[in-house]
């Protein structure tokens, strides 16, 4: 907090419609008189030692501000670069991804009541990036479980469950088949679980889950998931379908120190620079940001006016959402409605 009142936020604007989308934000929170002060990040990555790295700067300034707001990263295809999300998520040692699914009330899917919250293990898993050929025509990819990255992301499932007032945490797990791996993770949550005697803990198979989440998602609406990556990426992507697509959906990557909120989505090159993109996934990342700092009222406010524009119908939705509204239309309204 600035000695005036206001926040200092990084904000790492992106590639492609990160530009456009980053632009619809600030235009909505100067006119929210919301009181952040964008303190813009450049993250073009270098290359050290072999290593893709973040530039000090853009380091710097995420670690004084604590929070963040991130549009897409494109990740080049082919040698050098590791992808740019996942370094950042290791820098910042961002544990936890947050990932919550409400329907849009106006955008009518085959559900209207989905709400549900996901968190995914962030930094190990199926994600390791450890890979080598044993033979020719013989591979081997090494999935890591740790307990402490375990721990800490399922303590991190319990505690948010009990600040939203959900009464269960489940873990969804194939302990069935992977004993050692993820067994270690249901293993670690039947441990924190003792020091929440108020939150029930709960386990699932991620199969039955996944046949659960499509055929009544409602069964996910008073409870927090937690599972290892690779679940989480994939389960997490399912909840975005049940709600109308990758253009609504919000994240948060937590860690201990710093978090940083993203859309789910990527940069879209095929609509980039087209005036085509819908920013309602980082507006509402923004509100999950902003909730983060306690400025509910804000958050309540821009939600509640990115609600209203999405159901007053076709003419303010963008196209993903089946509508005819540019990315400036649509953020005008936004701000007509706040
Ligand atoms: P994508 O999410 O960029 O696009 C998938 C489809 O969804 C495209 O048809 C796109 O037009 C549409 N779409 C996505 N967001 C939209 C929005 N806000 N409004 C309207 N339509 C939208 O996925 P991709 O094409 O697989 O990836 C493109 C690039 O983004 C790649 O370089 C990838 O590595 C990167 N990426 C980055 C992140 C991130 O920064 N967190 C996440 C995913 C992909």
């Amino acid at each position: 907090k600035n000695a005036n009142g206001t926040y200092t936020v990084s904000f790492i604007e992106g590639d492609g419609i990160g530009v456009e989308i980053s632009q619809a934000v600030k235009d909505i929170y100067k006119a929210a008189n919301v009181p952040i002060e964008w303190e813009s990040c450049d993250v073009t990555p270098l290359l050290i030692n072999g290593r893709t790295t973040i530039p000090q700067p853009a380091v710097d300034s995420i670690n004084k501000n604590l929070v963040a707001l991130k549009g897409p990263l494109a990740t080049p295809i082919g040698k050098g670069h590791q992808s740019l999300n996942l370094t950042l998520r290791r820098t910042f040692n961002l544990f936890a991804n947050l990932r919550p699914a409400k329907s849009i009330v106006g955008f009518k899917t085959p559900y209207d009541d989905v709400d549900s919250v996901l968190i995914r293990e962030n930094t190990e898993g199926e994600y390791s990036g450890i890979e080598h050929t044993i033979v020719p025509g013989v591979v081997q990819s090494i999935k890591l479980i740790t307990k402490p990255a375990s721990e800490r992301v399922i303590k991190f499932a319990f505690e948010y469950a009990r600040s939203v007032n959900r009464p269960e945490v489940v873990v969804v797990h194939k302990a069935s088949i992977m004993k050692l791996s993820d067994g270690l993770f249901v293993e670690t949550a039947k441990e924190v679980a003792k020091s929440f005697p108020d939150i029930k803990l709960g386990f699932e198979l991620l199969d039955n889950t996944s046949l659960k989440m499509v055929s009544d998602p409602t069964k996910y609406s008073n409870l927090v998931m937690v599972m290892p990556n690779l679940y989480g990426d994939i389960m997490s992507d399912l909840a975005s379908g049940l709600i109308g697509g990758l253009g609504l959906t919000p994240s948060g990557n937590m860690g201990d120190k710093v978090s940083i909120f993203e859309a789910v989505h990527g940069s879209a090159p095929d609509i980039a620079g087209k005036n085509m993109a819908n920013p309602t996934a980082l507006l509402l990342s923004s509100c999950m940001m902003l909730r983060h700092m306690s400025l509910d009222t804000y958050a309540d406010k821009i939600e509640t006016a990115v609600l209203k524009t999405i159901a007053s119908g076709p003419e303010s939705r963008t196209k993903d959402l089946k509508g005819d509204a540019t990315t400036s239309h649509y953020t005008e309204q936004v701000i007509k409605n706040l």
